[in-house]
């Protein structure tokens, strides 16, 4: 299903045009609405997607919002190399464990030329004599190399705590292949501390999937459950993996980002100790932290529609449109051109993101259809009249009134703009949050839940909200029987399962927890 256009064909811009209907066919709606709002595409590499400017420029803006908060969480930026010795993987055993089976590994360093034969192109190939002494493994994630690095920045109490990010490619090498909710390379941040006590690095962990939370909700408007992963679904490596997670429109479950406490695992790996006041060794305790361009991937289809791309304001890289319409006459041109320079300027100077459009070749309305696919929250279309007149015609991209509306440019046009935007912003979390909450379920017993996934209803299928005994093997059993898995045991309303019998084994529960089909 990797970025297949929506028209089933490859090439011609028609076909990169249309969308799928989403209740026709999930996958390919995704997928078409990635294209046809120009985002990404597919590379010649299998499982690695080209971004394109529309869709950096989307991943741009979140980034430097989430950069922002993660330095007022306390944390510096720096970076770390993408090529990590095979070794270092091996020294803690559950992390080799859980990535061993998806690394790239690089072997040589060089290759040679081989001539054509009868007259053919000369080719290429490894040379056998280049091979590496130890093979270098292609980042899947950083603490290996982060931590033989804090064996070198951490001796005493006063180094500590440590707060290092890094934005970073990685490579995981993915089966199975979704563009931005799973590539073989995905762009990150990853966050990792270092800290004296257990819960000075859980609080840490704990903090970060906040600001996950909090990022999704303000920035992304994608309402979030924050809980935490059961042992069978935790990072290879950590001692608790808490995890925001989102339900996307077919009803499946995304894990939009992770934070772990990883206790002294891998402080023990790279032997990282520090001299407390008294002149003793003492243990160092970690948390990391990341999240991914999956993060597009859950805003995408969070917000699309059958026209296309819809994007929250706060990350639109164009905010407002303007849409010349001018006739072909001089004199409409004299009077359109400066009244549109004016709206440009003026919105711009208030801080809106703004693009004109004066494309004389096509017409209006596959201006504003593309504009529309590229998921503009705001259009406003300028006419010779429109500029006598000193108004805009104004069209909202999503919202229950899509009737278009006058705007005078007065004084407070500035004003009416920006508390537009705003209020599409918090529209568009209301409407999600709403959605959310039809697809979250109660349910007493674990036949209801299967029913429901079986039942080929896509309007049944969500989160299920089940008392629980925690337990691998009834965990992996349920896997097998309905693609489901726990997505997290939410942190809020764990008292719940007080006295509560678990949905599938009717034994005493444990937790409260949401089951659901995952991307
Ligand atoms: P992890 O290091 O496994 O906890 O993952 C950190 C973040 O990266 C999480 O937000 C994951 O959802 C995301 N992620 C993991 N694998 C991929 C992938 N193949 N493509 C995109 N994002 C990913």
């Amino acid at each position: 299903a990797f970025g297949q256009a929506g028209g089933g064909k490859k090439g011609g811009t028609d076909d990169a045009a249309a969308v799928t209907p989403r209740a026709e066919d999930f996958s390919a709606w995704y997928a078409s609405v990635i294209s046809s709002g120009d985002l990404a595409e597919n590379s010649p590499v299998k499982g690695c997607m080209v971004i394109k400017p529309h869709g950096y420029a989307v991943w741009e803006l979140m980034r430097d919002d989430l950069d922002a908060s993660i330095k007022a969480s306390g944390a510096k930026n720096a970076y770390f190399p993408l090529l990590i010795p095979q070794s270092f993987l091996s020294r803690e055993a559950a992390h080799v464990d859980g990535f061993a089976k998806e690394c790239a590994i690089v072997t040589h360093h060089r290759l040679r030329a081989v001539p054509g034969e009868d007259g053919a192109a000369a080719t290429v190939e490894v040379d056998p004599d280049a091979a590496l002494e130890e093979p270098l493994i292609i980042r899947p994630t950083s603490e290996t190399m982060i931590w033989s690095m804090f064996s070198k920045w951490i001796q005493s109490h006063r180094d500590l705590p440590l707060a290092i990010n890094q934005w970073a490619n990685v490579v995981r090498w993915e089966m199975r292949t979704r563009p931005f909710l799973r590539t073989t390379e995905f762009l990150w941040q990853e966050g990792h501390t270092a800290h004296t006590t257990a819960a000075e690095a859980r609080a840490r962990a704990s903090q970060m999937i906040d600001v996950y939370a909090e990022t999704a909700e303000r920035l992304l408007a994608i309402p979030v459950t924050v809980g935490a992963k059961s042992p069978r679904e935790r990072f290879a490596g950590a001692e608790e993996t808490l995890t925001i997670e989102a339900v996307m429109p077919n009803g499946w479950a995304l894990q939009a980002g992770t934070s772990h406490y990883l206790g002294t695992a891998f402080a023990d790996a790279f032997d990282v100790t520090y001299q407390d006041e008294a002149g003793e060794r003492q243990p160092v305790y970690a948390s990391s932290w990341g999240v991914s361009t999956r993060l597009m991937g859950a805003l995408i289809m969070t917000h699309s529609d059958d026209t296309g791309l819809a994007l929250p304001p706060a990350v639109a890289p164009v905010q407002v449109v303007v849409v010349v319409i001018a006739t072909k006459s001089p004199e409409a041109a004299a009077v359109v051109s400066p009244f549109v320079s004016e709206v440009a300027s003026r919105l711009r100077a208030a801080g809106v993101r703004v693009e004109v459009d004066e494309r004389s070749h096509l017409r209006p309305g596959a201006r504003y259809y593309e504009w529309e696919r590229k998921g503009v929250p705001l259009r406003l279309e300028v006419g010779p009249r429109d500029a006598a007149a000193r108004t805009v015609l104004a069209a909202r991209r999503v919202g229950a009134d899509r009737a278009k509306f006058g705007m005078e440019v007065g004084d407070a046009f500035e004003a009416a703009i920006t508390a537009e935007l705003a209020a599409t912003q918090q529209a568009m979390l209301d409407d999600a949050r709403a959605r959310t909450a039809e697809r979250i379920f109660e349910v007493d017993t674990y036949a209801e839940m299967e029913a429901a996934l079986a039942s080929g209803d896509p309007a049944r299928v969500g989160l299920f909200r089940v008392a629980w005994k925690c337990d691998e093997a009834n965990e992996l059993a349920v896997k097998e029987a309905c693609k489901a898995t726990i997505r997290c045991y939410p942190r809020d309303g764990q008292e719940a399962a007080a006295g509560r019998r678990c949905f599938y084994s009717g034994e005493p529960a444990t937790h409260i927890a949401l089951f659901g089909r995952a991307f």
